[in-house]
């Protein structure tokens, strides 16, 4: 959630963090610092 610079892109869900797509800027960061590489991009 740092690393992201889109206001609220990413939120703590019950069970993983969750990403809106409609507020993601696809700029990336997020998924350069998950250190287990679950941030896949599409
Ligand atoms: S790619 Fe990740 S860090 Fe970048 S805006 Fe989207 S959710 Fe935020």
């Amino acid at each position: 959630m740092s690393a992201c610079p889109a206001a609220e892109a990413i939120d703590m869900g019950e069970l993983h963090y969750e990403i809106d797509a409609g507020k993601c800027l696809e700029c990336g960061a997020c998924a350069a610092q998950c250190p287990a590489e679950a941030i896949v991009q599409e």
